[in-house]
């Protein structure tokens, strides 16, 4: 038979492939030509077909797609464990809004690539991000090798980043226009939240998501206080604010959805927006527990996101899979609520649509290649009845084996190809006097 030649091959015990059919390859094989999946099958019959420049082997392990988290602020982890158990809106005006009216360019790209080297060793390979100075988060994203949806951040005007709208719209403009051909990165629209800025601006900034054709992504009903904070503010629940204004559109992402109504859910539903779920965030918070089922039965599009490592205090998205699991089971008294396969969902094709990455997120031909490893051959794997149950329920992002994004292997083995994590960590460490007298001098 006549081989065709491919640049890699990656083989593995298991491949998820997470493709229509939900489909489990034992002993298979993917070929990766460029950027792109070639084809997936066994591995006899892969290595039968293709000729690779390099052959990976990853022995006893489970492969799948490269997990996405929906909401994060990957800066943010210059901030973990600043300030830990205290409400959302103390933590956000005491800690968090006094150190980063600080940050500078130098910092944010720091903390972006500390964030984006943690995510590669534990098997995220897109995201879709919330912060400031995000044309630096978009320097590390390049560099590091994963790919992102990165939201310039706005608050009430005028803000310690933004004198006037015109400031805020010409940055997030030019931030659009840095990355509109970049084959990796995307730009969203990002107000804080409804009781962060105001419906105006909210309506304004949803203008500019039309005219650059871009997804527009917000904070949404974190949180009871919250809810109380805009009725006092504004007369209107978060959500009823954002419907009065015609912000509830496909292009919509909302992150949280803690504080909905059935009826705010429907509306969420019939104007095709999405949610991000981001459970660990919440319990940490106090914030409260999104009716993640709810949503997902009314056929709302649902993503899994960690939010900052600032109020989670981690990246990692199998963390984050286990708990988005438990919670509802325990929330609801039923075992049966979200199932280790809605989970991988959020975190891999529900996770590629709601970024708007639509070939992401699965293991089948013509998807891009995102494909994570996880070695299976620990004491905490073993034995092996169903390779999904071991995703959900037992594995950890230390045990990744392989990290590859667009076909490029960003971490093999506990070694970082992509990033100089020695240099990251030493300054990661510097940060600390100068986060903690911020908050001293607030
Ligand atoms: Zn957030």
């Amino acid at each position: 038979m006549q081989q065709t030649k491919c640049d890699l091959i990656i083989k593995g015990s298991y491949i998820l492939t997470q493709n229509d059919e939900r489909e489990l390859i034992e002993d298979g094989a993917i070929a990766v030509s460029g950027t792109t999946i070639s084809a997936v099958g066994k591995s006899a019959d892969i290595e039968a077909a293709w000729v690779a420049d390099e052959t990976v082997d990853c022995g006893k392990s489970v492969i799948l797609p490269g997990l996405i988290n929906s909401h994060t602020h990957v800066p943010m982890t210059l901030m973990r464990g600043v300030a830990d158990d205290l409400p959302l809106l103390e933590w956000l005006h005491n800690y968090m809004f006094p150190i980063e009216s600080g940050l500078t360019k130098d910092l944010v790209e720091l903390g972006a690539r500390l964030g984006c080297a943690e995510m590669i060793a534990s098997g995220t390979t897109a995201i879709f991000d919330g912060y400031m100075y995000e044309d630096v988060v978009g320097k590390a994203v390049d560099e590091t090798g994963i790919k992102a949806v990165l939201g310039e951040g706005f608050f009430k005007l005028p803000s310690p980043f933004f004198k006037t709208a015109q400031d805020a719209w010409g940055v997030i403009e030019a931030l659009h226009n840095q990355f509109a051909s970049h084959e990796r990165i995307k730009t969203a629209i990002t107000p804080h939240a409804v009781f962060t800025t105001d419906p105006d601006q909210l309506a304004e900034s949803m203008e500019l998501a039309e005219r650059l054709d871009l997804l527009w992504q917000i904070h949404a009903a974190e949180s009871v206080p919250e809810t109380k904070l805009t009725l006092d503010t504004f007369g209107k629940r978060p959500i009823e604010i954002l419907k009065e204004y015609g912000l509830l559109r496909e292009r919509t992402r909302l992150h949280h959805c803690v504080d909905v109504t059935d009826e705010e859910i429907s509306w969420i539903r019939e104007a095709k927006a999405m949610i991000a779920h981001n459970p660990q965030s919440n319990l940490k918070l106090g914030s409260g527990i999104c009716p993640l089922t709810k949503f997902i039965e009314a056929g709302v599009t649902t993503g899994l996101g960690t939010d900052g490592a600032a109020s989670n205090n981690n990246l990692d998205m199998f963390d984050e899979m286990r708990t988005a699991a438990m919670l509802q089971k325990g929330f609801l008294q039923d075992p049966e609520a979200m199932p280790a396969q809605a989970v991988l969902d959020m975190a891999t094709v529900s996770g590629a649509d709601f970024l708007g990455f639509g070939d992401n997120g699965a293991i089948k031909a013509g998807m891009k290649a995102d494909i994570i490893a996880i070695n299976m051959d620990k004491m905490h794997l073993k034995p092996v009845y169903n390779p999904l149950s071991h995703v959900i329920y037992s594995a950890g992002g230390q045990d990744i084996s392989l990290t590859v994004c667009d076909g490029q292997a960003l971490y093999r083995e506990g070694k970082f190809l992509t990033v100089d994590v020695e240099t990251i960590s030493r300054e990661a460490e510097k940060a600390v006097e100068w986060a903690l007298k911020r908050i001293e001098n607030r």
